[in-house]
């Protein structure tokens, strides 16, 4: 039997479902190749424990070199090149050809895109930034703090929200909370625009808190000398602590290979497959239309797997992608709330609200650990 060689760019959370799904159901059919220049994960909710030194990194890290699948061999090497048409990825170790091929790079910082954001600010969107952040946090006990978005998309619509609650619960355990203002500044017009009742929730919370919430708004730039930040209508906020989000593009090497149309790789809304037969796009990368988070790109991965190892099977399809996830909300003393969110099946999206509880915090732990399990188990 001749196995049909799939070759997976990124072991993210896409990546990472993409392989484990093909292994449980078609191991002995498929050579998977999955290539990340980096030796392990870090959960993207992660970063947030780390910056507010609730977890060490290293707590936080799992290591590729533990996948033992069927079917599946990592490679830690950088990508360099992709040529879709060919279906051929070169690396600084090889050149990788493919039948199919699924890019599942993610989505890169463009820091210097916002002047003054390297020399004046911080960002937390790495896991280098945040642990720049750990560091810095203890010492920081007055003045401005600012929670800002830089630019129109960003992963995980609810992490700033999330940085600021846990900003304000950081300050009060030291005591300090009183001598700093707090702002969070985003693009849209409610924190989570496809569910008013998590909004809500969360205007309230920055009430009781008191975070001042800027929404519909942008920091372009940080002017490190006047200690301001500047907003896109020429607002200045004054800042002495700026924790940024910082621009996302598409990674360099997708933009090279003609894959991205518009800043990101559009798909096929049902398959996920691009405009290159058997070259597939999912999470981050894509323009699919669901937000940038990791329950979008795992049920993205899970779509394509599933309609890979229908056709290795000789079977039917799936059904079309549907665009449906749940996202976790830290609200801070421990509860999480989530919003479960439709983004693709109704004429617009929509998303429901759970309140916050210790027993969501639980489903949180949960979720993490199940993907640890299925992914670098055996
Ligand atoms: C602070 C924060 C909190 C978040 N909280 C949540 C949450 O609660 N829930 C949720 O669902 N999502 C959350 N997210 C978002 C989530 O982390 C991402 O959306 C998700 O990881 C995207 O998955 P992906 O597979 O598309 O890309 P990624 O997981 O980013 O994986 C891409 C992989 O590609 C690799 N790569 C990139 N370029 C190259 C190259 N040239 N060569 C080799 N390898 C390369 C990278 O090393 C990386 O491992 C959060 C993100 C942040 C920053």
């Amino acid at each position: 039997m001749v196995s049909t060689r799939v070759v997976v760019l990124g072991a993210g959370f896409g990546g990472l479902e993409l392989t484990s799904l093909l292994s449980t159901s078609v191991g002995d059919q498929v050579e998977v190749t999955l290539i990340d220049k980096s030796d392990s994960f870090v959960f993207g909710f992660s970063k947030l424990d780390v910056m507010f030194g609730k977890k060490s990194t290293e707590a936080a890290r799992s290591y590729y070199r533990d996948i033992a699948k069927a079917g599946v061999r990592f490679v830690q090497e950088t990508i360099v090149s992709i040529d879709p048409v060919e279906r051929r990825t070169v690396t600084n170790g090889g050149t990788y050809d493919a039948d199919v091929l699924v890019v599942a790079l993610g989505a890169d910082y463009d820091t210097r895109a916002t002047p003054g954001l390297d020399e004046a600010g911080n960002e937390f969107y790495s896991v280098e930034g945040a642990e720049r952040l750990r560091d810095v946090l203890p010492s920081f006990d007055s003045g401005h703090a600012i929670v800002g978005v830089t630019g129109p998309s960003f992963k995980c619509p609810p992490a700033p929200s999330e940085a600021a609650i846990l900003l304000d619960e950081f300050l009060t355990a030291r005591g300090t909370r009183e001598a700093v203002d707090i702002t969070l500044v985003i693009p849209f017009g409610s924190p989570i625009p496809p569910s008013p009742a998590t909004s809500k929730a969360l205007i309230a919370t920055f009430a009781e808190r008191g975070i001042r919430f800027v929404p519909q708004r942008r920091v372009m730039s940080l002017d490190g000398a006047r200690k301001v930040a500047v907003l896109d209508d020429g607002t200045e906020l004054p800042f002495d602590l700026f924790l940024g989000i910082p621009v996302h593009r598409v990674p360099g090497v997708v933009e090279a290979s003609g894959l991205a149309v518009d800043g990101w790789v559009p798909v096929d809304p049902a398959t996920l497959e691009t405009r290159f037969p058997n070259v597939y796009a999912v999470g981050d990368v894509n323009s699919v239309g669901t937000p940038k988070a990791g329950v979008f790109a795992e049920g993205a991965a899970r779509v394509v797997a599933n309609h890979l190892i229908a056709r290795i099977r000789g079977e039917t399809g799936p059904g079309p992608y549907d665009g449906r996830g749940s996202c976790y909300i830290e609200f801070g003393d421990r509860k999480v709330g989530r919003v479960d969110v439709d983004f693709l099946t109704g004429p617009s999206p929509t998303g429901t609200f759970a309140e916050p509880s210790l027993m969501i915090a639980a489903e949180k732990d949960e979720f993490g650990a199940s993907r640890r399990a299925r992914w670098f188990g055996a």
